[in-house]
């Protein structure tokens, strides 16, 4: 029999550390974290199994057993799920891939008190047994394996991996229960806590505790502990809060509180249960570029898959939960789940479902739902564009911040504050709030008291060029065309000084290709100067995105130079535009002025070399 020692990544072993001294009070979730894993692998086992029986040949009924040993003074989880092999254990039970521990590891401070209130938020999975035990045996075969491998720690520093025997196929994990913990070698200590977190849990759970008196005729007491029905399959009055809650973090990996709970049956020509949750927190995948949904696919109560891209759009990501069909087949493969009927129907009426819930929220509990939209409002406003058919809905349900600084506002509440003769409904776009509001576009609409929305987030410029309008109101920005902020009585004022026409000239010479147009602007009331795309051509903003992901090739567009012919600095450059030689003395002043808009707009000067040196020597200039 050989013997293979491993050292724990580092950052296992920054893990355990904490486990080993943690004096986290709730030190119970550790059969939480194992009860789940179990019943995770009978899971996996079972889907495997739908395509290829062999594996189940000696499986049996899934089942959970706890085995407690109180004069050895040991507790045995043991499962007859998918179980690990050689690297398997290696993998799972040596590094950090995974999903609660990750998060777990991003969220530590190194504070052990503060990183010690963690491990109840998070629950760390598997590790946390190194909180209770001071030397852990797992011993596992894999699903269609005939070899079997004793994984074994104390939890400091190291593992090591033997060969082993084991009749049958799944996992084994025994905990050598540490002394201070003794309170988990008790029958109804035990359990209370396996009703308390994993009541829930789809396959029966059986305590055995060894019969302590001499000479007992039955050595062995057992007792099956958990409900062992599916939460969804359960009527809703018979679930609490806290199994509700319980069940969330079991199947979504979460450790937050589920901010809105969706548990409803549908009947009719396609049946099927849907217990959807949505998180408090955004979860950590949020923005990974698969944009995959992680709801689980069960049929008839048997789980299928938690990869299944059709059954939720991706602007609903962030959804957690399951949904059982009554319709589908048990035998169903990933391959027949895609672009399959029953799904798409599914896949529709629960979309549908879930933003009608969030309709709701927003009506009744309009605090929760602006929580709600900061946190996942950037990913449902995808659905704006991706999907039609909801546009409309998805539109009335999204939330800006404007300029009217009323907190979030819907886009129906904005018109309702719209001036008498306003046609459009105007937004400006950036990268973030201060960015936006700092922008000098914005000068004109304020001074005029029209309201302008900011979409800060990138989805939005994708979305924009999409729909054209809300309502009958044409969506602008303020930071392209010509700002249509005229006022009657100040007609007369349109018309150019010649020292503002002189420096327009004197501005496109100097400038030349570098803007598509210079212009007395509108919109600026205090700055100088600033710039805008012209009517046909693309938000600055937007280039600077598509830039920023390498999708736009080429030159960036030239834009609109706008002055405004009220700032001093402008009176000032107007002035000398009309002497002679103005061309030439005002060269440096007209590239400065270019370089300021742009840095204005969160873009660098086209050579900050040169600006910087342009700049100093009008600085010395100044002081002669
Ligand atoms: P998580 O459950 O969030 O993935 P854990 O630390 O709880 O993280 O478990 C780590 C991994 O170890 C699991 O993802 C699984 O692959 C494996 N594992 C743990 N327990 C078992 C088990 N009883 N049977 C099979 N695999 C298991
Ligand atoms: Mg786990």
């Amino acid at each position: 029999m050989t013997t293979e020692k491993h050292g724990f990544e580092a950052e296992v072993s920054r893990l355990l550390h904490m486990m080993v001294h943690s004096v986290y009070s709730e030190r119970e979730i550790f059969l939480r974290e194992l009860i789940s894993n179990a019943s995770d692998a009978c899971d996996k086992l079972r889907y495997e199994g739908l395509t290829n029986d062999k594996l189940l040949k000696d499986a049996g009924e899934f089942a959970i057993d706890i085995r407690l040993d109180k004069e050895a003074k040991t507790l045995t989880v043991s499962d007859n799920g998918i179980g690990m092999n050689h690297d398997d254990l290696i993998s799972h039970l040596g590094t950090i891939a995974r999903s609660g521990t990750s998060a777990f590891m991003d969220e530590m401070s190194g504070d052990d008190k503060k990183d010690t209130n963690l491990i109840g938020q998070f629950g760390v999975g598997f590790y946390s047994v190194f909180m209770i035990a001071d030397k852990v045996d797992v011993l596992s075969r894999k699903a269609g394996d005939k070899k079997a491998y004793l994984w074994a720690s104390d939890g400091i520093g190291e593992y090591t991996i033997s060969d082993a025997k084991k009749e049958k196929t799944g996992t084994e994990i025994t905990m050598h229960i540490k002394k201070d913990a003794d309170e988990f070698l008790d029958v109804s200590r035990l359990k209370n806590i396996i009703k308390t977190y994993s009541d829930h849990i789809n396959l029966p759970i059986t305590l055995i505790s060894k019969n302590e008196e001499k000479d007992a005729e039955e050595p062995e007491i057992s007792e099956k502990v958990n409900d062992g029905t599916a939460l969804w399959a359960r009527p809703k009055s018979d679930i609490t809060d806290e199994q509700y809650k319980e069940f969330y973090h079991h199947v979504a990996h979460a450790f937050d509180e589920p901010a809105t709970t969706i548990h409803y049956r549908a009947e009719g020509k396609i049946e099927y249960t849907v217990l959807l949750f949505i998180p408090s927190q955004q979860p950590m995948d949020l923005f990974d570029p698969s944009r995959k949904p992680k709801v689980k696919l069960y049929v008839k109560r048997v789980f299928i898959t938690e990869d299944c891209e059709d059954l939720l759009p991706g602007y609903l990501r962030f959804m957690r939960g399951v949904v059982d069909s009554e319709d589908l087949p048990l035998n169903i493969s990933r391959e027949m789940l895609q672009n399959n009927p029953v799904m798409t129907s599914i896949r529709n009426a629960v979309t549908k479902r879930v933003l009608s819930e969030l309709e709701k929220k927003a009506k009744k509990d309009s605090d929760g739902f602006n929580k709600f939209w900061q946190s996942f409002g950037s990913v449902v406003k995808e659905g704006i564009y991706e999907d039609f058919e909801q546009r409309d809905k998805i539109l009335k349900l999204s939330l800006f911040e404007s300029t009217a600084d009323k907190g979030l506002t819907t886009l129906d509440d904005y018109i309702s504050r719209m001036n008498e003769d306003q046609k459009t409904i105007y937004y400006i776009t950036a990268d973030t709030l201060e960015a936006a509001k700092r922008l000098p576009q914005l000068e004109g609409f304020k001074a005029k008291d029209i309201e302008v929305l900011y979409m800060i987030d990138p989805v939005d410029e994708f979305w924009l060029q999409m729909v054209p309008e809300y309502e009958g109101k044409q969506f602008g920005s303020v930071t392209r065309g010509a700002a249509d902020l005229d006022d009657k009585e100040e007609d007369e004022k349109d018309e150019n000084t010649p020292e503002l026409d002189a420096l327009i000239a004197v501005l496109k010479t100097n400038l030349g290709e570098a803007v598509k147009d210079v212009r007395p602007s509108k919109r600026l009331t205090q700055s100088a100067v600033c710039l805008v795309a012209d009517d046909e051509d693309m938000d600055m903003h937007m280039e600077r995105i598509l830039k920023m992901h390498n999708k736009l090739e080429g030159e960036t567009s030239a834009r609109v130079m706008e002055i405004n012919a009220d700032n001093d600095l402008i009176k000032t450059l107007a002035a000398q535009a009309t002497k002679d030689g103005s061309v030439e003395t005002l060269k440096d002043a007209s590239q400065i002025l270019l370089d300021q808009a742009r840095i204005m707009e969160g873009d660098l000067p086209d050579d900050p070399v040169a600006f910087a040196t342009r700049l100093s020597a009008m600085m010395a200039g100044s002081f002669k």
